[in-house]
């Protein structure tokens, strides 16, 4: 009873971090954040709660990130935007209008019935673009 109880506040306080943050981060950057406060706290619990907060639809985990999962709190929709120098990953706003004109497309020109669209940018981010002119 108690080390569930615990388990959730754990859960809790993940999801309030991503939400308060409104950043993409990595399960270790959880873990770092978290683990003063919760002195009995492994990198496997927030891989785990972070798992449990991803199939209640509470976070979503990015398919980016060659080495570890990157997550965010579920928020309105929106794109992605992925440097290709530092992996700096920027949202980019997505309009409705444009999203169903998308899903329209795929509708139009093949037939299928969209449920989730996701849109990637890679490129090189604006910091890094500055980085090059200097
Ligand atoms: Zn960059
Ligand atoms: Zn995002």
């Amino acid at each position: 009873m108690s080390s569930r109880t615990r388990r959730s506040r754990q859960r809790e306080r993940i999801l309030e971090l991503l939400e308060n943050e409104r950043i993409h981060v990595t399960a270790n950057w959880v873990y770092d954040q978290l683990r003063g406060e919760f002195p009995t706290l492994s990198l496997g619990n927030v891989y785990r709660n972070l798992n449990i907060l991803v199939d209640q639809g509470e976070v979503i985990r990015l398919p980016f990130g060659s080495t570890f999962d990157v997550y965010e709190a579920c928020r309105e929709p929106h794109c992605h935007f992925v440097c290709e120098v530092c992996g700096q990953i920027e949202d980019v706003p997505m309009p409705r209008t444009l999203q169903r004109k998308i899903d329209d497309l795929v509708l139009e020109t093949g037939g299928h019935s969209v449920s989730k669209t996701t849109v990637e940018f890679h490129g090189t981010c604006r910091s890094c673009l500055e980085k090059q002119v200097t």
